[in-house]
């Protein structure tokens, strides 16, 4: 088995070289951050015209794929129509931010919380998100989106294999939509990944296809199956525990995948130990 392609997400303060020193000194293969503030203000530091040299560098570093997170203000579900555009143009526009760095050779994905349908039910909410999709990748398309799995927390469209499925049928351009596998809100929702993990897997694959997952958020869940919180947990320190992460470093099929952990910098060398962790569980025959 190769070495895992794994990082955290990092702070964006500094810019595209900042960037890149966090990951140096964490140790990391790959690495997610935000295109811009959490509440959607484009980010100064990301300069755009150096886009596509960052994107030479982590090519020529051997980086495995980014995957860029949008903020959480995107609700592509909601039920404000101009709350609905401001996430389509932004999206887009994030899209093209990163375009010049898949440009120059760098595998890269930027990935969404779908959506939360504020009353307006699970399959309203679906055709919406579809719908918003379709318009973004209308305008660009560039980078492939991936949907990231979701607790279920509130009214959280994405909450099981299904309804992602749904979003994806209503997609026109599928060759750009992907799926983010997030280890917390997986189980969380209420698939037993510690009891139940070739079963977990057999349905991910017979209902969106494990081609689509093109990414894996790795966190430790605090709390336990199907409780919906959304609480993500250090590596080993949480209900999934570790030899549900040993299982997942070593499934063939999933250990190829970049590993984001979005778990908390408890110290500075946090990140550090979790990746060396993690890799250590890995059997590199
Ligand atoms: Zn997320």
């Amino acid at each position: 088995m190769t070495a895992l392609f794994i990082g955290s997400h990092l702070s964006t303060a500094g810019g595209w070289n900042a960037l890149l020193k966090r990951s140096h000194d964490e140790g990391g293969t790959a690495f997610a951050f935000f295109p811009r503030s959490p509440y959607g203000k484009r980010s100064k530091a990301l300069d755009p015209a150096q886009a596509g040299e960052f994107g030479a560098r982590l090519k020529a570093q051997g980086y495995g794929p980014l995957v860029v997170h949008a903020p959480y203000v995107y609700n592509l579900a909601g039920k404000d129509e101009a709350k609905r555009q401001f996430a389509i143009e932004a999206l887009a526009e994030d899209i093209e931010l990163l375009t010049p760095i898949r440009e120059a050779g760098q595998e890269t994905y930027i990935n969404i919380h779908p959506g939360s349908h504020v009353g307006q039910g699970a399959e309203t909410g679906c055709r919406l998100i579809s719908d918003g999709l379709n318009r973004v990748l209308e305008r660009a398309s560039g980078i492939p989106v991936l949907l990231e799995t979701m607790a279920g927390k509130g009214t959280e469209c994405g909450r099981n294999f299904e309804e992602l499925a749904t979003i994806v049928d209503g997609i026109d351009n599928k060759a750009n939509i992907g799926i983010t596998f997030d280890t917390c809100h997986v189980f969380d929702a209420g698939y037993d990944l510690v009891n139940n993990y070739d079963d977990v897997m057999g349905q991910l694959d017979e209902i969106i296809g494990l081609d689509t997952v093109k990414a894996i958020h790795v966190n430790d869940s605090q709390f336990g199956l199907d409780s919906h919180k959304d609480r993500h947990a250090n590596i080993g320190e949480g209900q999934l525990g570790i030899p549900f992460f040993k299982r997942l470093v070593n499934d063939p099929i999933m250990a190829r995948l970049p590993m984001i952990l979005e778990t908390k910098e408890q110290t500075p060398t946090t990140h550090r130990e979790e990746i060396e962790l993690l890799c250590s569980l890995a059997n590199h025959s």
